[in-house]
């Protein structure tokens, strides 16, 4: 029988609830290039509950310890002394979500010997040192798709509250002003300007898809190119790599995986190289900026603005300069765990993992490593390598 553990986020401070501001979700079936949603033979929960933090368990203790296995969640991940360290020496499985990622460093693999399968609950695996997994032979697979509209949609409000100043035009209300000149001396219409993405991915064309209606020049960049059909279609631009994209636009939009390639993509070299007063926003993942270069080019006006919701390491510090720094719409990890999004990836750990216990394949577009070797989604969207060293400094968030 297999040990299981599940680091998840921690239960609201008021405690887990007892009722929602609504009574259902949106049944979908497929996404929007016809891959099915999760097709795993029950659920035990409610979608629309909250299953990603540690009382949700993500639905899954009653399928595990129905077939005798032992299932630990937790969200005390980082240190020597976590419980998610001190629980690794006999685990088979490890699942964990990239909102509150359980670093999964070649250190802590070596304290594993009977990991088999790390597992994502959501989509980006760079929280494990993938190099390590394939090294060792152990599987990494996520839940592709799950969430990528999800995050679609926040970049596309995270532009708009960018570009429009919307944060600190609501900080006005709340403080009881209405102080007009304030509030739009940072304010620009959105229609005409120059929005690219970096990857046009599963979430990159979504956005593509999403700002075509408000009349904007879109761009894009990435390995592989989108189909003819779908170019002329959105009327976008391919270049050639990030440098070409980054010259032109106004309006910046981060959507590649965080791997060797990508890491410290956006340092000052190629932040200088962006219009003055130039919008980026980053969904993907907090690495892929240098950190003091983002809060630097804030700083100085070479960025109008910067927006997310990822960062390095995370939980991030209390000190991370992201959230002081001026002119930002930081957020915490939060636009691929909405209450829809964390039903479809709770349903797809269930289809992953009863095809684990029943021998059954997993889905291609879930694997990211098999075999020793990128596999899957894996193969197509990552390069070999590692992306987190550093990531231990996750555990001075507990210590302040
Ligand atoms: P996809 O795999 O569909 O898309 C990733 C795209 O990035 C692919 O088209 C890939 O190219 C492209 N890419 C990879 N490397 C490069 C590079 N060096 N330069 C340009 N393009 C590159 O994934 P999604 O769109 O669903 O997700 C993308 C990322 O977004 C995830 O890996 C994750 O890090 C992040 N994410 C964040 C979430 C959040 O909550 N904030 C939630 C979900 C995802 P190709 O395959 O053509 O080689």
């Amino acid at each position: 029988m297999a040990k299981i553990i599940c680091v998840l986020y921690d239960d609201p401070i008021d405690g887990y609830p007892k009722s929602y501001p609504r009574d259902s979700i949106p049944k979908l079936t497929v996404y929007p290039d016809g891959q099915t949603t999760p097709t795993p033979e029950a659920i035990d929960f409610k979608p629309g509950d909250l299953l990603g933090s540690v009382s949700g368990e993500l639905g899954l203790r009653k399928f595990l310890e129905d077939l005798g296995h032992t299932l630990v969640v937790t969200s005390d991940k980082d240190g020597p002394n976590s419980v998610f360290e001190k629980e690794l020496h006999d685990a088979e499985i490890v699942i964990s979500q990239p909102f509150w990622p359980a670093y999964l460093t070649a250190e802590r693999m070596a304290k594993a010997p009977k990991l088999k399968l790390a597992l994502t609950a959501g989509i980006g695996s760079d929280h494990v040192d993938l190099q390590a997994a394939i090294d060792r032979g152990i599987t990494v697979a996520e839940i592709t798709y799950c969430n990528s509209i999800s995050v679609a949609e926040h970049v596309v409000m995270m532009i708009l509250s960018l570009v429009r100043n919307y944060i600190p035009s609501y900080q006005w209300v709340i403080k009881g002003g209405w102080n007009i000149a304030d509030c739009v001396s940072r304010s620009y219409d959105l229609e005409g300007m120059e929005v690219g993405t970096i990857a046009a991915g599963r979430i990159g064309l979504g956005v593509l898809r999403r700002l075509k209606p408000f009349d904007v020049k879109l761009h894009y960049t990435d390995r592989h190119r989108l189909p003819a059909e779908v170019e002329k279609e959105l009327n976008v631009t391919y270049h050639p790599d990030v440098e070409s994209l980054i010259r032109v636009c106004d309006v910046v939009t981060i959507n590649c995986p965080l791997h060797p390639e990508t890491e410290h993509m956006f340092d000052d070299k190629l932040i200088g190289k962006m219009k003055r007063g130039a919008y980026l926003i980053n969904t993907a993942r907090g690495k892929i900026c240098d950190r003091d270069a983002i809060a630097r080019a804030l700083e100085s006006g070479q960025l109008a603005g910067y927006a997310g919701d990822v960062w390095f390491p995370q939980p991030a510090p209390q000190d991370h300069p992201w959230r002081t720094m001026p002119h930002h719409g930081m957020t915490p990890h939060v636009s691929g765990t909405s209450l829809s999004a964390q039903a479809r990836y709770a349903a797809g750990v269930r289809e992953v993992l009863e095809c684990w216990f029943e021998g059954r394949p997993i889905r291609n577009e879930y694997l990211i490593v098999e075999g020793g070797k990128l596999a899957g989604t894996g193969e197509h969207s990552y390069s070999k390598g590692n992306v987190t060293k550093g990531s231990e400094e996750a555990a001075r968030f507990k210590a302040s």
